[in-house]
């Protein structure tokens, strides 16, 4: 019970294909979360508790991508069971590094990789939690940001819209006052078309954006790509620069794709 006498909202983590760095950047909130934690029972979290209880739950929240039938059937699970669903990462919100994959025939890594790939069912992409059930709130970065982590937790508790920035990173690098590495350097970038919520740290040590937190509101990518040109990318250079961390989202998808057949 909280100490106005109402039941504590039940908060669970759930991870699907994942390295589990969003589920660290949660437990690396140490201080912020024992205030959250006082506010929520964590009822299932089991990266953090032995203690596994079971749903419905107030609040899922949910790192990586679906890439098995299993997968695909558990995420209409834990749907089902939390009231409000978050994903956190870009595996859960783009379908993660692993979506590289999707450009290939899956079998063939499968082969590759596996010493019995017969024991092997997978499903041929790698994608994003929402292309599956209804998702209430997406939180970018790989991993995301524990201060993004812990002021959506709190908007959540107070029933209010959590501030989370949509802009680029390009405003986050201007506000640090790093020096511009494409401006400057000819480097290329893709802060100019990515979500702000790393505070340009790739910039602030003189190498170009990887697009980490995915695609802004408003991604002007051929813009980009015409500038990246300019600077003397190749194709196979821009197809690299956004088949990276967050390629499966569809801005980035349909940059590396252009590229790919120009
Ligand atoms: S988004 Fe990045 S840090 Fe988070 S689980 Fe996926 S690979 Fe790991
Ligand atoms: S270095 Fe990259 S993120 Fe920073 S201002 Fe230049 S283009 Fe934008």
């Amino acid at each position: 019970m909280s100490s106005d006498g109402k039941p504590k909202p039940r908060v669970a983590v759930f991870k699907f294909a994942s390295c589990d760095g969003c589920q660290l950047s949660l437990l690396d909130a140490e201080e912020e979360l024992l205030a959250v934690a006082g506010a929520v029972e964590l009822a299932y979290f089991p990266e953090a508790s032995r203690r596994m209880l079971k749903g419905p739950y107030d609040l899922g929240l949910v790192e990586g991508s679906i890439t098995t039938h299993h997968d695909a059937e558990r995420i209409q699970q834990v749907r089902r069971q939390c009231r409000v669903l978050i994903t956190i990462g870009v595996c859960a919100t783009a379908g993660g590094i692993q979506a590289l994959r999707n450009w290939h025939e899956v079998g063939e890594f499968v082969r590759v990789v596996y010493a019995n790939p017969d024991f092997i069912r997978t499903l041929k992409l790698s994608t994003p939690v929402a292309e599956h059930v209804p998702v209430d709130f997406e939180l970018r970065g790989c991993p995301v940001n524990k201060y993004q982590l812990i002021e959506l937790l709190a908007a959540y508790l107070s029933g209010r819209k959590p501030n989370i920035p949509t802009y680029s990173v390009c405003l986050e690098c201007k506000r640090r006052g790093a020096v511009c590495v494409a401006v400057a350097g000819g480097t290329p970038c893709l802060g100019p078309v990515t979500q702000a919520g790393c505070g340009a740290l790739c910039p602030a040590y003189r190498r170009g954006c990887y697009g980490c937190f995915g695609p802004m509101e408003s991604a002007n990518t051929p813009a980009l790509v015409e500038q990246l040109r300019r600077l003397g990318s190749s194709d196979d250079e821009i197809l690299r620069a956004f088949r990276s961390f967050s390629a499966w989202a569809w801005q980035f998808r349909q940059a590396s794709e252009r590229a790919e057949r120009p």
